[in-house]
């Protein structure tokens, strides 16, 4: 297949703007990016799609997400709001997470993988929990990765805060599904898996202890760290040692392990994740709205460690993330020179893209021969020039979710003039729609029960 009449945009290391350019596909592979008029005389029988003067860039990739929160779009918490991080946990998210059933969990895999899809976001980490319907739960997702098309890393979060048995149970479920994919390497790559945990604050010693002794060979951990000082403050008072510390003790920071948040790690902890190489992951979104401050991204990317963007379950639209990142730390700091879009794109772009890497083995988020054929057709014409220079402020300023017109993982066309091709977008909202009221019902009796 050949993609013509757009204007490329590759996201290598040396950012390239491409005009006069095509891009030949081969079943899931870029094979070719050359001038338009030398690959149509090289490939005159390739089927043509024509882009007709749109961007053609690579997909976009959240590091950090929760497809299990999906039933809280449009829920007002019931009484007083929560007035600090712990009471969000208590009053929203464990609830919400204990009423999802195994058709919940489907449900709210769909819609957001098509939110996914409607927004060009390609790739995605989802970090699962639903302490009711544990065994098996990374199975519901696993089959609409499968059927939707788009590329996912699942997990299970293991938590004490429901008893042994529970953590225990998501500890199984991490490593049956991790032996699953080690073994059978479905869906040529597009599913992967680390070994999620909830948070230092929900793990018991002998808990990460079981974890360490079980997770299996080539995976890593999964972890919410220090995205509230309540994470913080628990690890000193109960283990005389701050989080990073405590994770270090059990092996838990190392160069496939996620770091979601680290807003509160103090410089000794952002030195030993620096060297253990672990990946932190970044969602300005998710911080303001839980009022928990801002992770000292710049800091971090000064010293080495790999900084990637996630949206902790926002919308999919990652470009909205971008413009989150780009304006949170301004007002935090106050100061208009904090968080330069060139580092927002090398967050969002090339730390996402190389997380992608060290996590699937397979390169994607770039346009050039050999990677793997994850695009999306971006249907914007700005009335000043668009360079590889000055594309963070157009996506930063011009950007918005409506432009994404064709996402394509691995070759594969996903969605195509916005109808998405491999999901029945009316019967997915249809069916978690009849699913609402259920969830809603059973969040507010496991509301009471707390
Ligand atoms: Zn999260």
């Amino acid at each position: 297949m050949l993609i013509t009449n757009g204007i490329v945009i590759t996201w290598e290391d040396e950012n390239r703007v491409l005009e006069g350019y095509a891009v030949r596909v081969e079943g899931s592979k870029i094979t070719h990016v050359d001038k338009q008029s030398l690959l149509l005389e090289k490939f005159p029988h390739d089927e043509i799609l024509d882009a007709n003067g749109q961007l053609v860039m690579p997909g976009n990739i959240c590091s950090h997400t929760h497809f299990y929160g999906a039933y809280s779009r449009g829920m007002a918490i019931p009484g007083d709001p929560p007035a600090h991080f712990i009471q969000i946990l208590e009053k929203l998210w464990w609830p919400l997470d204990k009423a999802l059933s195994r058709q919940s969990i489907e449900a709210s895999a769909n819609v957001c993988i098509l939110d996914a899809i409607r927004h060009g976001t390609t790739t995605l980490f989802d970090h699962h929990a639903s302490p009711s319907y544990i065994e098996g739960s990374l199975d519901e997702i696993y089959k609409v990765v499968e059927l939707s098309g788009i590329r996912a890393s699942l997990s299970y979060e293991v938590t004490d805060r429901n008893g042994i048995d529970q953590a225990d149970a998501g500890i199984q479920e991490n490593i049956r599904f991790a032996n699953y994919i080690q073994k059978h390497k479905p869906l040529d790559g597009r599913v992967s898996s680390t070994f999620g945990l909830h948070a230092s604050l929900t793990l018991s010693n002998e808990t990460l202890e079981k974890c360490r002794k079980s997770i299996p060979d080539g995976i890593g951990f999964h972890i919410h760290v220090a995205e509230s000082e309540a994470d913080e403050y628990d690890s000193l008072s109960k283990y005389g040692m701050r989080i990073a510390e405590r994770l270090d003790k059990f092996g838990i920071l190392g160069s496939k392990s996620i770091l979601a948040h680290c807003v509160h790690v103090d410089a000794k902890e952002m030195e030993l994740i620096a060297k253990s190489n672990s990946w932190v992951t970044h969602q300005p979104r998710s911080n303001m709205n839980n009022a928990v401050g801002m992770a000292a991204v710049e800091s971090m990317d000064s010293l080495g460690i790999k900084v990637c963007l996630g949206n902790d379950g926002f919308s999919n639209t990652m470009w909205d993330e971008w413009k989150a990142a780009y304006l949170a730390h301004k007002s935090w700091h106050h100061d208009p020179r904090r968080m330069n879009g060139t580092l927002v794109a090398k967050i969002a772009g090339k730390n996402n893209r190389e997380l992608v890497h060290n996590q699937f083995g397979l390169e994607v988020g770039i346009i050039k021969p050999e990677a793997h054929a994850d695009i999306i057709f971006v249907d914007y014409h700005p009335f000043t020039p668009i360079t590889a220079g000055n594309l963070p402020w157009h996506i930063l300023f011009g950007f918005n979710e409506s432009m994404v017109t064709l996402t394509m993982v691995d070759g594969k066309i996903l969605m195509k003039d916005h109808e998405i091709i491999t999901m029945d977008e009316k019967r997915v909202y249809s069916e978690a729609k009849k699913l609402a009221p259920d969830v809603w019902e059973r969040y507010q009796s496991m509301l009471k029960e707390k």
